[in-house]
């Protein structure tokens, strides 16, 4: 009989720090977000969810936190 091993998927998430494209204010984010985060300025939707790793819109990344 086989034992098949189990891969436990760690996890890799982590915060972002990200500079809104329209405004220019810095947002905390969660890289693994899954909720559309909004811009706490302008309100405008920053980060879109995946199925994983979320993805950064009107939005840049400028530094990673923790
Ligand atoms: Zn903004």
């Amino acid at each position: 009989m086989k034992k098949r091993k189990i891969l436990i998927p760690m996890p890799r998430s982590r915060f972002y720090k990200v500079v809104c494209k329209n405004c220019g204010a810095e947002n905390v984010i969660f890289s693994h977000a899954t909720y559309p985060a909004r811009c706490k300025v302008c309100g405008t939707q920053v980060v879109e969810p995946t199925g994983g790793r979320s993805k950064v819109i009107n939005a840049e990344v400028v530094s990673e936190l923790g």
